[in-house]
C-alpha cells in the first residue's frame, strides 16, 4: 500500500474547512486541503457579514486558538457594530459588515502562506477505508489520497438541490456543483443522514435603490474587533441601509405562496427557525403589518446589495413583485434572485466529542454537515476537528471543549447529546455560564490552554503573556489601594456610610463605575493601558455574578428531584425565553433535575421556575389550613 500523502485530509474550503486545514497545520501536521476551486475559498454563500449575539462569542474564541475567522473578519470588515451595546458585556455581540472580495482574499493569502498546508483543487468522490477506519479520499480524476486523519465540511453541497418556485436543480450554491457522488457513497455507509435546508434573498443592484427613502444606520464610531492581534480598522467603514416591508409585501407573499418551493410542498428539509425566509415570517408572524429589511452593502468596489431579512424561495416574478413594494426599492434591480438550498446533513449524535464519527475512526465532521447553520458556527467545528485529526494523526490525545470554558464547547456539547431538529445556530442564551464565557476575556478563557497544545505562533503568544502580566500588575495596585466612603462620594459612587474602606477592585464591582472613575481618585493609574484598565474593570464586575452564580448552582443541585407538577404553566412565565418556554411547553419535564438538562436552560431560569413551585405549594398548603 502506497505510503501517505499526508497526516490530514480536510475536504471543503469554506470556514469550516480553511480553520479546519489551518489548524492541523499550526499543529505541524502536514496538510491537504481539498476543494472543487481555490478562487471560492473563503467565499461567504449567504450574508456579508461576520460575528452577532452569540456567534461573535465563537470568532473571539476561534480567535483565541490563533484561528483564522477573527483576522479575516477584521482585514474585510466594512461597518463593525457591537450588538446589545447597552447591555452588559456578557451578552454584547461583535458584528462586522464584511466585504466579500476582502474577506476571501485575505482566507486564500492566509491558507496560501501557512507552512505545511497545501492546496488541491478537486471533487472528492469517495473514501478510503482500511479495517473499519478512513484513511483517505479518492477524487472525480481517480487519483486517491492517503492520510491519518480526513475531515469532512462539505457545507451545503452534499446532495445540495436549489429551489427557486417550482424550478429545482443540483448545486452546491447558486453557480456550483453539488457534491452528488460523495453524498451517494455516504448514504451507502449507513449512517444517519437526513436533509435540512436554508435559503438566501435576492441581490439588489445598489445604483437603483433610492437611498434617500430608507434609513442610514452608520457604524460604530469606536470600532471593536474580532482579533487579539488587531489594532486598527482596516477598511473604509460604510453605512446600512433600513427599510420595511408593507401590507402591499405581505399581501403579495400570501397570494403566491402557493408557488414557493417551501410552501407549494417542493422542499423536503427542515428550515432555520431563527433565520425565515419572508413567506415564513408573513404566516407565523400573521399579526404583524411589517419586518425590518437591513440593506448590506455587499463590499467597496461592487454595487451590490444584500437586503437582509427578505430570504424566499419563491418565483422570480413573485420576487420582482414584492421587492417593488418596499420603500426605497420601488425600481431596485435584482442581480440574483433569492432562492432556497436543500442538502444532506449527518445526525451530530454520531459523533464524539472530538468530531469523530464513532462507526467511522479517522473521519471527522465539521460546519454545515452537522446540521448547523453559519460561518461562525462553522468555523469553531473546523478548529475542533482539525486540532482532533491532526492530534490523531500525531498519535497525541484529543482536545475537549467543554460547556464552562467556551461557546463552543457549548455547541458541540448540544450537537453530540441532543442533535437537531432545525439548523443549528448559537445565541448566548444557550449557555449555562455565560457570564463567564464573554466576548472580552476568550482571549484569557482559551489561548492558555491553546499555548499547551502549540497551535499559537510566538507574536500572539508573547503579545498575550504581555498582556497577562500587565492585567496582573494592575489588579496587584488596585488592590493595595484603598478609599473611604467619602472619598468614593467625591467620584459620585454611594457607598452609604458604613466607613468600610474598599479597594480599587472593590470599587470596580460596583455598577456603572469604570476604570476612569478610578483615575480620578488616584491619577497615577493613568499609566495602566486603557484595554488592561477596562479588562480589569469588567472582571471586576462579573467577580461579584460569578460567586453568585456559582452559590445559585450549588443551591439548585440540591434541588434536582423536586417535581414540577404536570399542569405548571411554562407558557405564562414571563421571565423566560419565549424560546424556552416553548421548549419546556414541549418536553413537559417531571423533575427540576430534567428541566436543567434542556438545551439552552440557565441556572436563573431554573430559580425561577424553583420559585413558582415553591409558591404554588405554600399556596397549597395556605388553603388547606
Ligand atoms: P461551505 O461554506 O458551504 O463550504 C463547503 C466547501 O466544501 C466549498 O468550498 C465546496 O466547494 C467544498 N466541497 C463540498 N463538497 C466537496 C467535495 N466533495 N470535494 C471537494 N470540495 C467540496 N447561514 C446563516 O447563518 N444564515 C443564513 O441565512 C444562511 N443562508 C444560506 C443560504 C444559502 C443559499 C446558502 C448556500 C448558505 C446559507 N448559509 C446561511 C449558510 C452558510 O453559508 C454556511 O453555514 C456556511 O458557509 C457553512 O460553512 P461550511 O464550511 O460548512 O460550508
Amino acid at each position: 500500500m502506497k505510503q501517505s500523502d499526508a497526516d490530514v485530509i480536510v475536504v471543503g474550503g469554506g470556514h469550516a474547512g480553511i480553520e479546519a486545514a489551518h489548524a492541523a497545520a499550526r499543529l505541524g501536521a502536514h496538510t491537504i486541503l481539498v476543494t472543487h476551486r481555490f478562487d471560492s475559498i473563503g467565499e461567504m454563500s449567504c450574508n456579508p457579514a461576520i460575528g452577532g449575539l452569540g456567534k461573535g462569542h465563537l470568532v473571539r474564541e476561534v480567535d483565541a486558538f490563533d484561528g483564522l475567522m477573527g483576522r479575516l473578519a477584521d482585514a474585510s470588515g466594512i461597518q463593525y457594530r457591537l450588538l446589545n451595546r447597552r447591555k452588559g458585556p456578557a451578552v454584547q455581540g461583535p458584528r462586522t459588515q464584511s466585504d466579500r472580495v476582502l474577506y476571501r482574499a485575505a482566507a486564500q493569502q492566509a491558507i496560501t502562506s501557512a507552512r505545511s498546508l497545501k492546496v488541491r483543487e478537486g471533487e472528492v468522490v469517495d473514501l478510503i477505508t482500511n479495517t473499519g477506519s478512513v484513511v483517505g479520499v479518492e477524487l472525480s480524476d481517480g487519483q486517491c489520497l492517503r492520510a491519518g486523519a480526513v475531515v469532512l465540511t462539505t457545507g451545503t453541497f452534499l446532495g445540495g438541490v436549489i429551489h427557486i418556485g417550482d424550478q429545482r436543480k443540483s448545486g452546491g450554491r447558486i453557480g456550483d456543483s453539488a457534491a452528488t457522488r460523495l453524498a451517494t457513497r455516504l448514504r451507502g455507509l449507513d449512517l444517519p443522514i437526513g436533509r435540512l435546508k436554508t435559503g438566501t434573498p435576492p441581490r439588489l443592484d445598489g445604483t437603483t435603490i433610492d437611498w434617500d427613502r430608507v434609513d442610514s444606520q452608520p457604524a460604530d464610531a469606536d470600532p471593536v474587533f474580532f482579533s487579539f492581534m488587531t489594532e486598527a480598522v482596516q477598511a473604509h467603514q460604510v453605512a446600512c441601509g433600513i427599510t420595511r416591508t408593507t401590507a402591499e409585501t405581505h399581501e403579495i407573499i400570501r397570494r403566491n405562496l402557493s408557488r414557493s418551493a417551501l410552501y407549494g410542498g417542493h422542499v423536503d428539509g427542515v428550515g432555520p427557525r431563527y433565520c425565515p425566509s419572508i413567506e415564513d415570517k408573513v404566516v407565523r408572524f400573521a399579526d404583524r403589518s411589517s419586518h425590518q429589511i437591513f440593506l448590506e452593502p455587499e463590499g467597496l468596489t461592487t454595487d451590490v446589495v444584500y437586503p437582509n431579512g427578505i430570504s424566499t424561495s419563491l418565483p422570480e416574478d413573485v420576487q420582482e413583485a414584492y421587492v417593488a413594494s418596499i420603500p426605497g426599492l420601488e425600481a431596485a434591480k435584482i442581480l440574483q434572485p433569492g432562492y432556497a438550498i436543500e442538502y444532506d446533513y449527518i445526525d451530530p449524535r454520531a459523533l464524539r466529542r472530538s468530531l469523530e464519527l464513532t462507526a467511522l475512526p479517522g473521519l471527522y465532521l465539521a460546519g454545515q454537515i452537522n446540521g448547523t447553520t453559519g460561518y461562525e458556527e462553522a468555523a469553531a467545528q473546523g478548529l475542533v476537528a482539525g486540532l482532533n485529526a491532526a492530534l490523531a494523526a500525531l498519535g497525541r490525545e484529543p482536545i475537549h471543549l467543554t460547556r464552562s470554558n467556551s461557546y463552543v464547547g457549548v455547541m458541540i456539547d448540544d450537537l453530540v447529546t441532543r442533535g437537531v431538529t432545525e439548523p443549528y445556530r448559537m445565541f448566548t442564551s444557550r449557555a449555562e455560564y455565560r457570564l463567564q464565557l464573554r466576548a472580552d476575556n476568550a482571549d484569557q478563557r482559551l489561548t492558555p490552554l491553546a499555548m499547551t497544545l502549540g497551535c499559537v505562533a510566538p507574536d500572539r503568544s508573547e503579545r498575550f503573556l504581555k498582556k497577562q502580566s500587565a492585567l496582573s500588575k494592575g489588579r496587584e495596585r488596585l488592590s493595595q489601594l484603598s478609599a473611604s466612603p467619602s472619598e468614593l462620594k467625591s467620584i459620585g459612587v454611594s457607598a452609604g456610610r458604613d466607613g468600610i474602606a474598599r479597594t480599587g477592585l472593590d470599587i470596580l464591582a460596583f455598577p456603572d463605575v469604570g476604570f476612569a472613575d478610578l483615575t480620578s481618585l488616584w491619577p497615577k493609574l493613568s499609566d495602566i493601558a486603557p484595554e488592561i484598565g477596562r479588562q480589569i474593570a469588567f472582571d471586576a464586575t462579573y467577580a461579584v455574578y460569578l460567586a453568585r452564580q456559582q452559590q445559585e448552582i450549588d443551591r439548585l443541585s440540591g434541588e434536582e428531584a423536586t417535581e414540577i407538577p404536570p399542569d405548571f404553566p411554562f407558557h405564562n412565565q414571563p421571565g423566560l425565553s419565549k424560546e424556552l418556554q416553548h421548549k419546556l411547553e414541549r418536553v413537559r419535564p417531571e423533575t427540576l433535575g430534567q428541566a436543567g438538562r434542556i438545551e439552552g436552560m440557565t441556572p436563573a431560569a431554573l430559580t425561577l421556575i424553583l420559585i413558582q413551585i415553591k409558591r404554588a405549594q405554600k399556596a397549597a398548603a395556605a388553603s388547606n389550613r
